[in-house]
This record gives C-alpha cells, sequence and structure tokens, in this order.
C-alpha cells in the first residue's frame, strides 16, 4: 500500500516487518524562541503520522542550553502546539534525563570510548582539521579511563570554568564526516537552566541529548530537518554504545525543512526583531510565528492544510507565497459570510431616487445555510475608487460619464458625471432607471456589476496588509505591514472571518481587519 509521504511508507514498513509494533513520535522544540510557519509543518507532518498510525506524540522540549532558553517560551510552545492539534498526549523535557545523559557519558569513558579535552576552543576548532585536512589528537585523547573519569568527575563538580573544558567522543578523527571527527558530548555552562537551576554546571549537546531522549522515551521514528542528516552517524553511533544503558534503538529521518518565499523562517531572526522594537512582540501579526498568524487570522485549518499542499519529501524547495493564499480562499471560502467592503471609497450619487429601499441579500452564494441579510440602498452610496474613470477607456465598462452599469442588488444606473478636485476623483453623479430594480425591466443593458455600500450602512474601520517578510542581507526588513482604512458594513461580529466581495478575505478581531487573501478574480475582474 501506498502512503501519503516516504516517512509514512518507511513506518509502514517496520511495522510490518514487526521492528516497531508500537509508533512512539516526538516533535521537539527548543524552548529559545516561539514555534513558527516552519515549526508547523514539522507539527503537522507528526499528526498526520500519529493519526494514521495510532501513535503517541510526545512534546518534548530540547532544554539544553540554559542561556537562550526561558519559561515564557516554554509556555507559548505548549500553548501553540495545542491550538494546532489536541494530539499531543504527553510533555517531557530533555532536562528531566540529566542524570541518565550524564550516565551515558560516564559509561563511553568506562569503555574509552569518550575523553576530557581542556584544549582552548580555538585551538581545537583548528586541531579538528578541515574536508580536505584530517584532525589531530589533542594531549586528552591520550588519557588514561580514570584521568578522564576524573576530570568528567571534576567538570560535573563544577570545578571547570566556562571552556576549560569539554567531553569529546572517541571516534575518528580523519573520519570525512566531520561530525564524527570526535565531536562534543559535553561543555561546561555556569548558566542557571530554567528548570533544574543550578544543579547542571554541564550541559549535554544536542547530538548527544537528542538519541538519549528519544530512547528513553521509546521513540521509534526521530524525525527532524535536512540539515541534520550529517548528523544522522552520530546519532547512530550514540544509540549503539549507549544501548547497554538505554536498549532501545530509535531511527533518525529527515525530511525538507518549509522555506517560503519572502518569509523569514528562523527564530535567531525574529528573536533580534522582537529584541530591537521592530514589533511589539513575538506574537505581534506582521510575524510569520504561530502566535502572530493567529492574531492575523490564520487558523488551524489553514495552516495544517497548507504544510499537506507544500508536501513532505526529502527535497528541499522554496514554496510560493501565493501558495498560502490559494490555501485560505479555500478553506476560508465555505466558512465565512459575504460582506460588501469598499477600499477605497468615492461618494456616488444618485440623482432621482424618490426614497431609500431594502435590499435582501444572501450572506454566502453557495450555501443557504448563511442566511441572508437586508441592506439598505440610498441616494448617497460609496463605491471604489478602481472603479472609476472620468472617460471611456477601452475595454473598461465600470463607471465613467455616459455609461450604464447596475449596482449590484440594487438598480442600473445611467453615469452623468465624474467630478475631480486637482486631478482626483471626488464624486460621481448618476440617475437610476428606477424600472430596473427588476432586471428584466431594466430600459438599458448594463455590462457590468458594481458593489457598494449605502452612506446609511457603513462604517470606517482600519486594515491591515501584509506583504513580505523579507531577508534582506540577513537582516529582517518588517516594513511590510501597510494600513489603511475600509468602509464596510455595520453589524460585523469579531472575532470573524469575511469574504468582502471583489476584495478577498479579512479578519476581524478587536477593531482591525487583517486582510488575508486577495480573491482569485480580483486581478481578472479589471474591466
Ligand atoms: P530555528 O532555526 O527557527 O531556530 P530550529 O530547527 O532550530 O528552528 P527547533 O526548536 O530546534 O528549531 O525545532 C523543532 C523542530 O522543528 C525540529 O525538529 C526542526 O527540524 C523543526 N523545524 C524547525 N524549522 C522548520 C522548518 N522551517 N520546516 C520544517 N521543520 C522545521
Ligand atoms: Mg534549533
Amino acid at each position: 500500500m501506498e502512503h501519503k509521504n516516504f516517512i509514512a511508507n518507511r513506518i509502514a514498513d517496520d511495522i510490518a516487518s514487526g521492528r516497531t509494533p508500537k509508533i512512539v513520535l516526538r516533535f521537539p522544540p527548543e524552548p529559545n524562541g516561539y514555534l513558527h510557519l516552519g515549526h508547523a509543518k514539522s507539527i503537522v507532518l507528526h499528526d498526520l503520522l500519529a493519526e494514521e498510525f495510532d501513535a503517541e506524540l510526545t512534546l518534548r522540549f530540547d532544554d539544553t542550553n540554559p542561556k537562550k532558553e526561558s519559561t515564557e517560551y516554554v509556555d507559548a510552545i505548549s500553548h501553540d502546539a495545542a491550538w494546532l492539534t489536541p494530539r499531543f498526549s504527553r510533555t517531557r523535557w530533555t532536562s528531566a534525563y540529566f542524570e541518565d545523559i550524564h550516565r551515558c557519558a560516564v559509561h563511553l569513558i568506562e569503555r574509552g570510548l569518550a575523553y576530557v579535552d581542556d584544549s582552548d576552543p580555538e585551538t581545537m576548532r583548528l586541531m579538528r582539521g578541515d574536508f580536505g585536512r584530517g584532525g589531530t589528537a589533542s594531549p586528552g585523547r591520550a588519557l588514561s579511563i580514570p584521568e578522564n573519569l576524573a576530570l568528567f568527575a571534576r567538570m560535573r563538580a563544577g570545578e571547570m570554568a566556562e571552556g576549560a573544558a569539554v567531553l569529546r567522543a572517541r571516534i575518528d578523527l580523519v573520519h570525512p564526516n566531520m561530525n564524527l571527527r570526535d565531536p562534543v558530548l559535553y561543555r561546561v555552562s555556569h548558566a542557571e537552566h530554567h528548570a533544574t537551576g543550578k544543579d547542571w554546571p554541564i550541559y549535554p549537546m544536542y547530538d548527544f541529548a537528542h538519541p538519549i531522549a528519544d530512547a528513553l522515551e521509546g521513540v521509534t521514528h526521530s524525525l527532524c530537518t535536512l540539515e541534520f542528516e550529517d548528523h544522522r552517524p552520530l546519532y547512530d553511533w550514540v544509540i549503539e554504545h549507549c544501548f547497554a544503558v538505554l536498549g532501545a534503538r530509535p531511527v533518525q529521518i529527515e525530511f525538507a525543512r518549509l522555506e517560503v518565499e519572502g518569509i523569514v523562517l528562523s527564530k535567531r531572526k525574529l528573536n533580534a526583531l522582537v529584541e530591537s522594537g521592530h514589533v511589539a512582540g513575538w506574537d505581534s501579526p506582521a510575524l510569520p510565528t504561530l502566535a502572530g498568524l493567529r492574531a492575523r487570522g490564520y487558523t488551524p485549518a489553514v495552516l495544517r492544510e497548507f504544510a499537506v499542499r507544500c508536501g513532505f519529501t526529502k527535497a528541499n524547495s522554496t514554496v510560493p507565497a501565493e501558495t498560502m493564499a490559494e490555501v485560505v480562499r479555500d478553506i476560508l471560502s465555505p466558512v465565512a459570510s459575504r460582506r460588501m467592503a469598499v477600499a477605497d471609497p468615492v461618494e456616488f450619487v444618485i440623482d432621482n431616487l424618490p426614497e431609500s429601499f431594502e435590499v435582501e441579500v444572501p450572506n454566502h452564494p453557495k450555501d443557504t445555510s448563511f442566511g441572508t441579510r437586508r441592506r439598505l440602498f440610498t441616494a448617497k452610496l460609496w463605491i471604489d475608487r478602481a472603479d472609476i474613470r472620468t472617460e471611456a477607456e477601452p475595454d473598461f465598462w465600470r463607471v465613467y460619464p455616459g455609461n450604464w452599469v447596475r449596482l449590484k442588488h440594487g438598480l442600473n444606473v445611467l453615469i452623468k458625471a465624474v467630478e475631480t478636485e486637482d486631478g482626483k476623483i471626488v464624486r460621481v453623479v448618476s440617475e437610476a432607471d428606477i424600472g430596473s430594480r427588476d432586471l428584466k425591466a431594466a430600459r438599458h443593458k448594463a455590462k457590468t456589476a458594481i458593489h457598494w455600500l449605502s452612506d446609511a450602512e457603513s462604517f470606517a474601520v482600519p486594515a491591515q496588509h501584509y506583504g513580505p517578510l523579507l531577508d534582506v542581507d540577513g537582516e529582517c526588513d518588517v516594513n511590510c505591514v501597510t494600513r489603511t482604512t475600509m468602509l464596510v458594513e455595520r453589524g460585523l461580529e469579531a472575532p470573524a472571518h469575511y469574504e468582502f466581495e471583489r476584495l478577498g478575505y479579512f479578519y476581524f478581531a478587536e477593531g482591525i481587519l487583517h486582510h488575508l487573501a486577495s480573491l482569485k478574480t480580483a486581478g481578472a475582474r479589471t474591466r
């Protein structure tokens, strides 16, 4: 049977062969920032696999780097992960395994597979060599097992200064894969840890802690992004040589990172924007964090569909920015109420309307369960500047002097004048064919229907439009929010999603309209 992606195929094989009867997965964020759209892709992948294989899914905080981590991030990540999916059945912390990880380190030293290196960091870097040149041994490599045990005990006891010594695996100093050239397993750090406080003056490196945490949790398939492919041999080395302590053999599988055109997906860069005060916080709607995307009005359903549409593959690629707009349209179209809005209002007067009248309009073009609403048609309306020209133009069928147009759901009007001040259109004057409320009775055919708001039913709302959050020379450009005022129908609920006819999808919350996607037809309707 073909499964939805290559990882699902692999897991299915492992179940079929009996290697892993019960599947356990984990999503392992480091609590050094908020989750972003890239993490959403990983969470959705884990979620789909957990659903398909009835797997256990753990939220694991990979908290081995106390200097950058905090409980604020732990709380935000927990909240955002649960917002995206209810499938996380337990939360674990790598820091809860510090004793076990330490035991694995001692186990390796006892077998001559790890040693304490007190070279200064720069010397150590030079001695690892590079792609064309093998590494050379530092003096620590020649120490006896008891000497290494004693030195590591001193590291553990807090007797070493930061940077004074590290514990390294003894693997292969000339290995073509740099990750295997006696990688660092433990470093000294006297920073206070958000969970373990001052208990530990040493912290395990990601490459050492990760496989151990996976094994201890019974994780069967440890999914990560492609940049860890070169680290897999080290993952396997740790599992192999600590098997006597751990008793489990998880496997690492890599998939392509999500990259979206024009969107910065890096906690480090997003953190810089927050720290420098360019945005109010991690939950600013300008940011592609889950908290920011939620504030902007993206729903879990939209983000899930986006992840699925981007696909789970082994090849890196950049997703076009338009993909998100497509997903928004597809997901929101069936669930968003239709309303009228005018982006750039110009006064529109009907000279001869004897009295206002009400029209009943559907709240959704396809789904009658949305019901209808009554709108007021009056002699003073607002229409969009984009619908108006001062004179006829080829292929332009909308508002210009002498043309007949239909006011959607209303009646047909003849445009008598388009008034300007200093070259700017300020007012349109028209005359109605009163009988054309019944389209069949219209005296003149109108080639197109335009949208309108009556002065009596409209109110002005601030709107935010989002451009790409670009990465310019390694720096984020946050001048990506444009603010406008839109006229919309009274009576919008909040928070809620709306499709404004002709304009697109918006999220209305706390008095602000957030633009999520334009309509596909918006460009085609320029006539
Ligand atoms: P960043 O570079 O933004 O800090 P990270 O990979 O360092 O991201 P982690 O907290 O370590 O962030 O990530 C947790 C999990 O989310 C990892 O398994 C990682 O592979 C995955 N992940 C992070 N960014 C992306 C992305 N852009 N696409 C897919 N998965 C991602
Ligand atoms: Mg990271």
